[in-house]
């Protein structure tokens, strides 16, 4: 695809390309949407193969962060920032030099451009943009910020698991209900410990063995290996490390009835919402169930506030009704109904700034 062509077609309102000669740093930045605020999204690092395949990346994830804030009913629009990795950056001063530039680069977007930790870059490196602008999020908690977002991504991979209990498996608690989470890192962990403590039957899986035990002795949890879990006998089946874990290989394999957990991008490609769905799967839409951690960098905008912050993560419950109701009453896949809530939404934005 084209990403010229693309963004036209996906109606993004910005996109710049910097360069900058001292330091070596190439950046896209790209603002999807504004319309409900500022634009919001994570910087990437990450090596591509051609700068047309980091252009194209940084049009589809903002075009991603927009409809995941107005689902998470932010005032806050879609924005994203990719850096090209070409190795100079393991140097820890050309690094430390690079994100400064960033950070000057984004001051100079007036505020209509927020970024934040991704995949490939570090609190430390924000720390760094920090310097040069006030638009970022993810600080550390000393620093004033919300700290780490993963027990509240957790936490909200839980609002949503609860509703799809009731509504999917008729449970009104989660004693007993069977759940397989892959990966036990940040959130999968947390997210193991609070389902637990609901009385929930844990089964995981990681593909570092000493995390795994870990969990086995400390939660009393089963554990698999990694490749089994897609096996695993249970309810629900919680993708809590990789992306495109949904492909023609392993749903065929599934036990469960729903598929939640915290991985972005789960779906290899989009056909395969479809396929879950042709299988009586009830898919949760990655970037609905996953909205915590957006939700607690958002919070710093006003002043970080853990407790507001779990209110509005509490709101996933809803949203995930909400889209359930949506896919029950027209007979579509969870997906196609949040595409429509989000347009839905969208359609709806009153200016916020
Ligand atoms: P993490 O790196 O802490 O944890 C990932 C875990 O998965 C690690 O323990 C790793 O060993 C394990 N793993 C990797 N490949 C595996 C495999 N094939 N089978 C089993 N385990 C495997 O990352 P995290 O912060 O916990 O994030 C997990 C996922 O959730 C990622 O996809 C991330 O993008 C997404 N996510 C995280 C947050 C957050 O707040 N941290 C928010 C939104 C989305």
């Amino acid at each position: 695809m084209d990403p010229v062509a693309f963004s036209v077609e996906h109606k993004h309102e910005q996109v710049v390309s910097y360069f900058d000669d001292e330091t070596g740093l190439r950046a896209f930045i790209a603002l999807h949407n504004t319309r409900r605020g500022p634009a919001v999204g994570g910087a990437r690092l990450w090596h591509y193969d051609t700068p047309q395949a980091a252009l194209l990346d940084v049009l589809r994830l903002s075009e991603g962060m927009t409809y995941k804030a107005a689902l998470a009913d932010l005032p806050l629009g879609g924005g994203k920032t990719v850096i090209l990795a070409d190795g100079k950056e393991q140097d820890a001063a050309v690094r430390a030099a690079r994100f400064e530039v960033l950070g000057r680069y984004i001051e100079a977007l007036g505020g209509r451009y927020i970024t934040a930790e991704d995949v490939g870059t570090t609190t430390e490196d924000m720390t760094r943009v920090r310097r040069a602008t006030r638009y970022v999020l993810g600080m550390p908690l000393e620093a004033g910020g919300g700290g780490d977002p993963s027990p509240m991504t957790a936490f909200g991979v839980l609002c949503g698991i609860k509703a799809l209990a009731e509504d999917v498996l008729e449970r009104e608690t989660l004693a007993g209900v069977r759940v397989a989470i892959q990966g036990l890192g940040k959130v999968g962990m947390s997210l193991a410990e609070q389902l637990v403590g609901q009385g929930a039957v844990v089964i995981a899986s990681d593909i570092r063995p000493q995390v795994a035990e870990e969990a086995r002795n400390r939660l009393k949890i089963e554990v698999m290996e990694p490749e089994a879990i897609y096996d695993a006998r249970c309810d629900i089946f919680a993708p809590c490390a990789m992306g495109a874990v949904m492909n023609d290989r392993t749903i065929p394999r599934l036990t469960c009835k729903i598929v939640a957990g915290s991985a972005n991008n789960q779906l290899e490609a989009e056909r395969h919402a479809e396929v879950l769905h042709e299988r009586n799967i009830i898919y949760a839409v990655d970037y609905v169930i996953n909205s915590g951690g957006l939700i607690n960098v958002a919070s710093e905008l006003d002043g970080y506030d853990e407790e507001r912050a779990r209110l509005k993560t509490a709101q996933i419950y809803r949203t995930i009704k909400r889209m359930l109701e949506i896919a029950r009453a027209e007979g579509i896949s969870t997906h196609r109904a949040t595409q429509r809530l989000a347009l839905e939404t969208l359609g709806s934005a009153t200016t916020h700034h």
